[in-house]
């Protein structure tokens, strides 16, 4: 197969600028020399051109090529219902998120749900995430078929309560492993697709559907596991009392044996220093969310804790709680919150771009994506405005490509997506 040889200024961030001080590496008329869907060489345009004489050139100058954007916490069945805003968690939950959840049980509804929930991941830049599936296992199944249609790195499961949701939401210990361990057999490392053990929260989880969940984790090594933790205030209320003997949120999954490498919980507003010392050492990441939080009001992501434990954090959507798919938005939100709680940690735009793309391959231990180093996979978004747009105007006065790049963050939009590839192959091309 021909190379490929893409021509555009692009950006990218393969060491944490947390760490690195020089981390964001951009290149002004650069090239990516991609074939098979892999990035083969990387450097100047003229440089590699010259090199390559026999590969096909795609021109991509004008915008900003960056590497395709990793959520890290979204959830399928509840594109439909963005939007909600002026709720707590808990009667969100009731009054917004349940009552579409269990319309999922329809696996035709599921289906276009699926479709909706897929785009819209896309279309915004997204071409990894990890996603809370539904409480219906054909729907995971319809999920899991649209992502391969896609192209979408999909990292999902099932997810499973057995109380204080609704009924049609609850299932048992017994049925939670046999449906699991089915739709691990499936989809688990079939084409890009992984699979997530995801119990949906404490609050709604006994230590019977947790020890289901670690049954799958301990019999099929390398799945994921996600959940949410310490959310919102009410909500580790009622989860002290559920788990008295718990020292705290944490140790409901961990003494369950969920916590480890391939663990990433969603939120973590309220963590405790043992929370936190212990999930620094087991390697499991947080997901940051921070216009869920906000819309929410479930209050301030202390990143500077995290951080200061050695906890790592990546950017997470949370659709619908959050208020829409584009990472650029939760960067900006993540900056803005930043900004303004005591203690923030002021990001740069290297930070936003790292949590929106390497963090969350890291959190996810999936090497092969989430910057433009070679021998990595080709998944890519090309930000282009349309012309006569102020982002448009900002591009093309920009002094560097840092400036762009916050720019971008600031005030860019699925709008301002002009191509996806995942693994060299185009997923999504604006109209
Ligand atoms: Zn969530």
């Amino acid at each position: 197969m021909t190379a490929t040889l893409y021509r555009a200024t692009f950006l990218h961030t393969p060491e944490s600028p947390f760490t690195h001080a020089d981390a964001l590496r951009a290149e002004t008329d650069g090239g990516l020399l991609v074939q098979d869907g892999v990035i083969r060489a990387r450097g100047a345009f003229a440089d590699l051109r010259a090199a390559h004489p026999d590969a096909t050139v795609t021109d991509l100058r004008g915008g900003l090529l960056l590497p395709g954007f990793i959520d890290t916490h979204v959830h399928l069945p509840q594109v439909r219902v963005i939007g909600g805003l002026g709720l707590p968690l808990l009667d969100w939950l009731d009054q917004c998120a349940l009552p579409e959840e269990a319309r999922m049980a329809d696996v035709a509804y599921a289906r276009g749900v699926a479709r909706d929930f897929t785009r819209g991941l896309v279309g915004a830049g997204t071409t990894t995430a990890l996603v809370f599936g539904s409480h219906f296992a054909r729907a995971v199944d319809a999920f899991f078929e649209e992502a391969a249609q896609t192209g979408l790195r999909a990292v999902a499961g099932l997810v499973v309560s057995d109380r204080l949701l609704r009924d049609e939401l609850h299932t048992t210990p017994e049925r939670a492993y046999a449906e699991g361990k089915a739709l691990i057999e499936r989809w688990h490392g079939v084409g890009r697709a992984l699979y997530a053990v995801t119990p949906r929260f404490s609050l709604s989880a006994s230590e019977g559907i947790l020890d289901a969940c670690a049954a799958l984790m301990r019999e099929h090594p390398g799945v994921r596991f996600t959940s949410h933790i310490n959310e919102n205030t009410r909500e580790i209320e009622v989860v002290r009392e559920l788990f008295p003997g718990a020292r705290d949120y944490l140790d409901t999954y961990e003494r369950a044996g969920l916590i480890g490498r391939h663990s990433v919980l969603a939120h973590n507003v309220h963590p405790s220093d043992r929370e936190l010392g212990v999930m620094a050492a087991a390697r499991c990441a947080a997901a940051h969310c921070p216009c869920s939080n906000s819309a929410l009001g479930s209050g301030f992501f202390p990143l500077r804790r995290h951080l200061d434990a050695g906890v790592h954090v990546a950017l997470g959507s949370d659709v619908g709680g959050g208020t829409g798919f584009s990472l650029l938005k939760e960067g900006l939100q993540a900056h803005f919150m930043q900004n303004l709680m005591p203690g923030g940690v002021p990001l740069s735009p290297a930070h936003l771009l790292y949590l929106a793309t390497r963090a969350g391959a890291e959190a996810l231990d999936l090497p092969d994506v989430g910057a433009f180093e070679p021998g990595q996979q080709f998944d890519a978004v090309h930000l282009a405005p349309a012309p006569g747009t102020p982002l448009d105007a900002v591009f093309r006065h920009a002094p560097s490509p840092e400036r762009a790049l916050a720019a971008a963050f600031a005030t860019g939009t699925p709008g301002d997506v002009a191509q996806v590839w995942i693994g060299g192959q185009t997923a999504f091309t604006r109209a």
